[in-house]
């Protein structure tokens, strides 16, 4: 059984400050006319259905994620410099070359997970059909429970940059990697019992032989 490893998507593999935040909350001012709809929200370790359903006290989303998609769309078009975190083409480019599987765990709904890595070239390195996305429900937990039926029984470890992730991989009997990359203080991952935390993937051997030598 070869190895499998999801990654999360903001704040682990890309970092855009405000790009979802904006365009979520641009859509549902224009759908409910809620402004600043999510201004006190952190959105660490949040899933895109958990958000909406804060501000949305039971109505139908309308067309909350036609539009959703549409500006996030836009304004990672007009991002200056879409690139990953660093060190994060290297990690990937070791593991696939060990054999071993690379998926996604985001709250992200599937086409904004495409919409963040499609420009810096990471959809395509992730395999959709191991993968779990925002579309499998409004908790991490239930999103991971969804890779993990995809994934299969093997060694699993989830790399992510929030105790939401770290939540989510034990729940389903993962291994998990934290990095501090992403919005959260390093003094509350320190509080996850992660199996590992690093600042980021800059050390990229190190990272690397730490995933491959442990099952
Ligand atoms: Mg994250």
């Amino acid at each position: 059984m070869p190895r499998t490893f999801l990654f999360d998507v903001d704040g682990t593999l890309v970092f855009y400050p405000g790009i979802g935040r904006r365009a979520l909350e641009r859509a549902i001012f224009e759908e409910w006319g809620t402004p600043d709809a999510l201004a006190r929200t952190s959105f660490a370790g949040a899933t895109d259905h958990g958000l909406v359903a804060g501000v949305a006290e039971g109505r139908p989303p309308g067309d909350v994620w036609e539009r959703y998609v549409r500006y996030l769309e836009a304004d990672m078009e007009a991002l200056p410099d879409a690139t990953p975190l660093p060190g994060v083409n290297a990690l990937l480019d070791r593991l696939a070359a060990s054999g071993a599987r690379l998926g996604l765990l985001t709250g992200n709904l599937r086409v904004g997970a495409r919409a963040k890595l499609g420009r810096p070239g990471l959809w395509a390195r992730f395999d959709p059909s191991i993968s779990a996305f925002g579309d499998d429900g409004m908790q991490r937990v239930q999103i991971a429970e969804a890779a993990r039926a995809r994934c299969g029984a093997g060694p699993l470890t989830v790399i992510g940059d929030a105790s939401a992730d770290a939540v989510a991989a034990r729940h389903i009997g993962a291994r998990v990697l934290l990095v501090n990359t992403g919005p959260q203080e390093r003094h509350e991952l320190e509080q996850c019992a992660a199996d590992r935390l690093v600042e980021d993937f800059s050390a990229t051997d190190d990272v690397c032989d730490w995933l491959l030598s442990r099952p």
